[in-house]
């Protein structure tokens, strides 16, 4: 008789920790555990989903999303889509602590995402499905590059994921297109009168049409440029325009993992300890096992690293949970869960003691530069730990119309953003969109001197 491989155990504990963890008061959609190959897990990490399109620009994110899907300063790996079923990958390599203690974590990050408003919001407009939908993206570029070339579609997913963080999430994955028209004028019943007067006595009707006016495109700055180029575009294929649709999709699914990253990371966390701590099914070894990792996972600073130089999510989060359930009970602790994101958050319950108590004073950010200390002040720390979360971490560039003969014209907000605008980058990403739209693309923006200037990409010159 051979004992069961420890890796696999953790199973056994699943149905418990399930238990436990509705006792507790979590409420999820069904998780679909799956236990892979180190390799399948390094793939998602490149690709962002499992079946994510494949693309050049995602190997640029590979250290990114490494460091991101670590948990916290730990060792352990984790990989969760948040849907109905939710979906957790485990690696099949990691023992029977490690896998026991993601498992309690994923619990946690399933109840949050049932529950947010962020969350609710994306999935009820079909992101419960994000693999699916993922995998028929993927089957979809596949065709693509059959039938078009790979260096044709490589150009367009180009374009469109130097663009996917422009989309409006005050509006819905699934836009109509602008009103052709404007608004008929005030004096509607006129016309009325007239149509009907019209029909009596055979009045040519295009008279009635012509008082129509065009209303212009786009009737106000549109932010979601995705969804604009997609639809506006002069001459852009049909093929093109799926590729931009289907990388807003997404784009609209992980918004939501962004903006809440924090609070979410800090929730599965608080979970995962209290399950492991109140689970009396699990050897003391696994317990002590799966705390230490624990540990590392929350550890504000890295083990090799005297100074951190980014704030630690899964610590600054988990450490706020705690205060907030310690002071006012696991129940007010859900209503928070459920109705706020970082911003929110952040701004509500990080006090200036408790900053004071995780060091987060000696964080200041600098554009690329060094970690610099900060004088006390909690409302300049909170808002210097939000900064890069602004507009889904992009600066505010929108559509501010489309002149007469074809040419986009995007216009970058510096007033809000209070972000400058890297030049060189931007001239690449508009030579980017110029590809898909075909026509002179503009943008107005300021320089480092804070002096209006237009970048220009035009296929004329091209
Ligand atoms: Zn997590």
């Amino acid at each position: 008789m051979t004992s069961p491989s420890p890796s696999r155990d953790w199973r056994g504990h699943l149905p418990r920790l399930e238990d436990l963890a509705r006792r507790l008061g979590l409420d999820w959609s069904p998780v679909i555990f799956e236990a892979v190959p180190d390799s399948f897990m390094t793939e998602i990490a490149v690709y962002g989903l499992p079946v994510r399109m494949p693309h050049w620009s995602f190997g640029a994110r590979y250290i990114y999303q490494l460091l991101q899907r670590h948990m916290g300063y730990s060792r352990l790996f984790e990989v969760v889509f948040p849907g109905n079923p939710g979906r957790a990958y485990l690696a099949a390599s990691n023992g029977l602590a490690d896998n026991t203690l993601v498992a309690a974590h994923v619990l946690g990050h399933a109840d949050f995402s049932k529950n947010n408003l962020l969350f609710r919001r994306s999935q009820d407009q079909g992101s419960e499905h994000i693999i699916e939908h993922a995998a028929s993206h993927a089957r979809q570029i596949e065709r693509d590059i059959e039938a078009h070339g790979f260096t044709a579609v490589e150009k367009v997913l180009d374009a469109a994921l130097s663009l996917e963080q422009y989309i409006d999430l005050d509006r819905s994955l699934r836009r109509e297109r602008y009103a052709e028209y404007l608004p008929a004028p005030p004096n509607a019943s006129d016309d009325a009168f007239r149509a009907r007067f019209a029909t009596l006595d055979g009045e040519d009707k295009s008279v009635l049409h012509t008082r129509r006016e065009r209303a212009p495109i786009p009737p106000h700055p549109e932010k979601d440029l995705l969804w604009f180029i997609a639809t506006y575009a002069p001459d852009m294929e049909s093929w093109e325009r799926d590729i931009f649709l289907a990388v807003r999709a997404e784009s609209f699914y992980f918004y939501p993992v962004y903006a809440t990253q924090t609070m979410n990371e800090g929730w599965a966390s608080y979970w995962h300890a209290r399950l492991l701590r109140e689970a009396d099914f699990i050897p003391q070894d696994t317990y002590l096992d799966a705390i230490k990792c624990h540990s590392d996972v929350v550890r504000p600073v890295a083990a090799e690293e005297q100074i951190a130089l980014a704030v630690n999510p899964y610590h600054l989060g988990f450490t706020l949970w705690e205060e907030i359930i310690k002071q006012g009970g696991v129940d007010a602790a859900r209503q928070i869960m459920k109705e706020d994101d970082d911003f929110s958050f952040l701004r509500n319950n990080l006090t200036r003691e408790m900053a004071t108590d995780m060091g987060l004073f000696r964080y200041k950010r600098q554009a690329n530069g060094p970690v610099k200390v900060l004088a006390e002040d909690i409302d300049e720390l909170r808002e210097t730990l939000l900064h890069d979360k602004y507009n889904f971490g992009a600066p505010r560039v929108a559509v501010a119309e489309v002149r007469g003969d074809g040419t986009l014209v995007l216009e970058h907000n510096s007033d809000i953003d209070k972000r400058g605008l890297d030049i060189d980058t931007a001239r690449k990403v508009l030579g980017y969109v110029m590809h898909v739209w075909r026509r002179p693309v503009v943008l107005r923006t300021i320089d480092a001197a804070a002096k209006p200037v237009q970048v220009v990409a035009d296929p004329a010159a091209a």
